[in-house]
């Protein structure tokens, strides 16, 4: 149903809905289920698949509409999934990932980093402070963040390719 091999997306439900719920989400189809069925397929607990369908419904992903038995007068609660709810909130988390990263990028390429055993600070501050940290006492050492820059770089253009797929799909 979505791609919970995405370890970003994953991370997004996992917040939202737990472990269990992103193995409930895993296992609901395209075309519209009731909770008993989702919980058969996802052999899960019918109170843990209504608890998880109630979250993903307040967060607009999951939808229901109602079937009654003229007969019977039972109700019946049809559900699916707004992939495109999905789809937006996605690139809304693509975005606001990028937007920090970004940032991030671009304050280690501007700045020169120092060292202690505390803390990480910028040339000008270790300098102010004669290299030296008073709160765990040692000396602040210049660090090298080409490794840093080049990770987040990488980051920055899984993220990328991702926003682009999504988009897509
Ligand atoms: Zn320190």
């Amino acid at each position: 149903m979505f791609e919970s091999e995405n370890f970003i997306v994953r991370e997004y439900f996992r917040k939202m809905i737990g472990e269990e719920g992103l193995k409930i989400m895993e296992t609901v189809p395209e075309e519209e289920i009731t909770d008993e069925e989702i919980a058969k397929l996802s052999d899960t607990k019918l109170t843990s698949v209504r608890k998880v369908l109630y979250t993903l419904y307040e967060n607009r992903i999951a939808e229901y509409r109602t079937e009654r038995d003229d007969n019977s007068g039972w109700i019946t609660y049809l559900w699916h999934f707004n992939r495109d709810n999905i789809k937006k909130l996605m690139e809304e988390e693509a975005e606001g990932l990028l937007q920090g990263l970004n940032s991030q990028l671009e304050e280690e390429r501007k700045g020169v980093f120092y060292q202690c055993h505390c803390q990480r600070v910028l040339f000008e501050e270790a300098a102010a402070k004669d290299f030296w940290c008073d709160e765990c006492s040692s000396n602040f050492e210049y660090v090298d963040n080409g490794a840093l820059i080049k990770e987040l770089e990488e980051k920055i253009e899984e993220i990328e390719k991702w926003k682009r797929e999504i988009k897509k799909g």
